[in-house]
């Protein structure tokens, strides 16, 4: 006489199944289109939307940037965070970006593409020569104009990023996920509001609404440059970056908050923060 609890304890899963699912708004929809964000250095980021993973300038060792010898062999290995889909690497510097770690952890996740400037794919492919042609994708955009590519699923907007140092191209990356717009500039500097033109954009978004910006922490810190962070960079969220996260929080705290209640700070490196629905109408 097992008929009589067995098919109670369906019904029950059902009644469950159904109440989570009208729990969560968009049910499991919006489960799988739930973004979040870890902290992994002070400029590198590990995003997740839903199963895909992507990460930013997360893969160097940088020491004093939070990089602790753990971590590194996680990166090498691709261990979780670290098993992206998309790697994205703004530029070459050793706070964003070591060869081998990078070409260590393409070896170790056969689904990991690698998307960056011609700079940092040559230095990867100089180390591993054997990785396919298509773990790699190159972008130059030049100051007036942007590329458009999808990789992973994920629609990817680069942009020219000035740094200071014409050199170096540093990319800023738009990222469609899901309908979720991220925007991570690298290392831009040397803009400010004072003599540019608030008529031109330096990125051209197409006056799409962003989600989130994760902002250099010098735009933010310097009250003449945050005009320049609503024209150019204005988000429901911005994640001050190139800093402690402790330490950001401290530093911001006074001068950008009153201006910027949407900052959003980690604790510590390895923290991960969910995206909050937009409010629907
Ligand atoms: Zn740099």
């Amino acid at each position: 006489m097992q008929s009589g609890p067995r098919l109670a304890r369906w019904l029950l899963l059902i009644f469950l199944a159904i109440l989570l699912g009208a729990a969560a708004p968009g049910g499991a929809a919006a489960l799988r289109n739930a973004v979040s964000v870890t902290a992994i250095t002070l400029d590198g980021f590990a995003i997740s939307w839903g199963d895909r993973r992507i990460l930013i300038d997360a893969l160097h060792r940088a020491a004093a940037y939070g990089v602790t010898p753990a971590i590194e062999t996680a990166m090498r290995e691709a261990l979780p965070p670290f098993d992206a889909d998309l790697v994205l690497v703004t530029h070459e510097h050793i706070d964003h970006f070591i060869a081998d770690v990078v070409a260590d952890n393409l070896r170790a996740n056969p689904k990991a593409v690698l998307v960056s400037s011609p700079v940092v794919i040559d230095a990867v492919r100089a180390i591993f020569p054997e990785l396919e042609e298509g773990r790699f994708v190159a972008l130059s955009p030049t100051l007036d104009r942007k590329v458009q590519i999808t990789v992973a699923g994920v629609r990817i907007e680069a942009f020219n990023s000035p740094h200071g140092i014409p050199a170096v191209l540093n990319l800023a990356f738009l990222l469609d996920l899901g309908g979720h717009l991220f925007f991570h500039p690298g290392d831009l500097v040397g803009m400010t509001t004072d003599g540019s033109d608030p008529s031109t954009r330096l990125f051209d978004l197409g006056g799409q609404s962003l989600d989130l910006a994760f902002v250099p922490y010098w735009f933010l810190s310097e009250p003449s440059c945050h005009g320049f962070v609503r024209r150019e960079m204005a988000a429901r969220y911005l994640i001050p970056m190139h800093g402690s996260p402790r330490k950001l929080e401290a530093m911001l705290h006074r001068v950008a908050s009153p201006s910027f209640p949407n900052l959003v700070f980690f604790e510590n490196v390895l923290d991960t923060w969910v995206l909050p629905e937009r409010d629907r109408p």
